[in-house]
């Protein structure tokens, strides 16, 4: 059953060295793993509709795949002790299986059947020459010596899986092949989590809403669609609040209707130091919220903790409102928050390591993120250069690039040639 939530208090007592003033990147993440509880409500959804969702029990297999040792090509199946190893060996073909019904004769020695791919293996053969390696005359063909082995170009029965064995643990991700897997097993169906209902608004008086008319100092709302598809690609449920205007109201109205609903909220804007909005009061009037400053560029303010409504909470991300700061705050913190809420056992996401074409300067002390462009360079070396402006609030940037550079929390200045850390986007950024 579900572990008594901690306090923010509590959790930040926990962690060495927690200072929200001045936090690194992996005390964040630390810190975050604790404040999450992953939502524990199963359902059974058919095959066909459980890709992406994360599987709530691990899956044992209930037969063997293949259920039977099977021909691997198309050819001739024999003993593979009937194989000369200085001259071709000839055998006589005494019938023909194929794949889908078990053939049902018997082999002599100094015999062999015609087989099809997939095709049951005859009892006492062992062994498939393909067809292409035989010459045939009439009903005899002969296998050249030296070009197969015994035991050569037969699938083994359970070499996938073994009946009995685990297929897939619990919190996995139904990927393609793990959807085809579950197949292959004959399930029609999958127990999966229920997937987190994401709640997400803007906010900031200076927003507007796709279709309001451009006015001076105003910017278009990018961070709800970026956002939107961040939380969608990672397979939760998104509930779209748009912009929520900087009245005290309104804002209350907005975290009350999200926590009454969701099991995380999202925000962009007014969380940074110095706001003059309604945004970091409204949090903390409703909920266990801590203010932090990261010690990350871009992306440092950001607004973590719970909002209450009645008997339920919600985990509120409060991140900060330049686009692309959204975008890297997410990658970095949010995304595997929400995995661990999804139930997923996510595995940690490789970082590559590419060689920088260019300096970099950096200031020990912090985690920057610089949006790059992976290539292979004409040795054949992984290579990495920047995409021009690194502005946070510059999305065109965050758009040409296929990775974010990570410039860990104690490294200094990059030279070129050197190595760094890139994180690949894989389709969810
Ligand atoms: P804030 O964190 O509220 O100080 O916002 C920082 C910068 O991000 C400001 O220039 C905002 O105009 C911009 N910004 C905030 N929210 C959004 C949004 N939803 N879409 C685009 N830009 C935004
Ligand atoms: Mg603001």
């Amino acid at each position: 059953m579900t572990t008594p939530a901690l306090s923010l208090d509590q959790i930040a007592e926990r962690l060495q060295g927690y200072d929200p003033q001045a936090l690194s990147a992996s005390q964040v993440n630390a810190f975050l793993a604790q404040l999450v509880q992953p939502v524990r409500e199963q359902e059974t959804v058919p095959l066909m509709q459980a890709h992406g969702r994360i599987l709530a029990h691990d899956v044992v297999s209930p037969i063997s795949v293949p259920p039977h040792d099977n021909s691997a090509m198309d050819g001739y199946a024999l003993r593979g002790a009937d194989l000369l190893s200085d001259r071709p060996c000839p055998l006589t073909v005494v019938g023909t299986a194929f794949a889908g019904a078990a053939w049902q004769g018997t082999v002599g020695a100094g015999e062999c059947v015609r087989i099809m791919t997939g095709a049951i293996m005859p009892v006492g053969l062992d062994t498939v020459a393909p067809q292409e390696l035989v010459q045939t005359e009439g009903e005899t063909v002969r296998v050249p010596p030296g070009m197969l082995l015994p035991g050569d170009n037969r699938r083994l029965l359970g070499e996938d899986l073994m009946a009995g064995q685990p297929a897939l643990r619990a919190g996995t991700r139904l990927s393609p092949a793990a959807c085809g897997l579950l197949a292959s097993l004959g399930l029609p169906t999958a127990t999966v989590w229920r997937r987190p209902k994401v709640a997400y608004f803007s906010t900031g008086d200076e927003i507007l809403s796709l279709g309001q008319a451009p006015r001076e100092g105003a910017v278009y709302d990018s961070n709800r669609y970026t956002v939107a598809g961040l939380v969608q690609a990672l397979g939760c449920e998104l509930i779209d609040m748009g912009v929520v205007r900087d009245d005290p109201a309104a804002l209350e109205q907005a975290f009350v209707d999200a926590a009454a609903q969701a099991e995380a909220i999202i925000t962009s804007g007014g969380v940074s130091v110095g706001e003059a909005d309604h945004t970091k009061a409204m949090m903390k009037k409703l909920g266990d919220v801590a203010f932090w400053r990261i010690a990350m560029r871009p992306g440092r303010p950001m607004a973590v903790g719970r909002i209450t409504q009645g008997d339920r909470s919600a985990v509120l991300f409060g991140l900060p409102g330049n686009p692309v700061a959204v975008m890297v705050t997410f990658a970095a913190f949010v995304r595997p928050a929400l995995q661990r809420l999804m139930g997923w056992q996510a595995p940690a996401l490789p970082l590559l390591k590419a060689k920088s074409t260019e300096a970099l300067r950096k200031k020990p002390g912090r985690t920057e993120y610089q949006r790059g462009i992976v290539s292979t360079n004409a040795a054949g070396e992984l290579q990495v250069n920047i995409t021009g402006n690194q502005g946070s609030g510059v999305l065109s940037s965050m758009v040409q690039a296929n990775g974010l550079i990570v410039l860990g929390h104690a490294q200094g200045n990059v030279a070129v040639g050197d190595a760094v850390d890139v994180m690949m986007f894989d389709g969810h950024l």
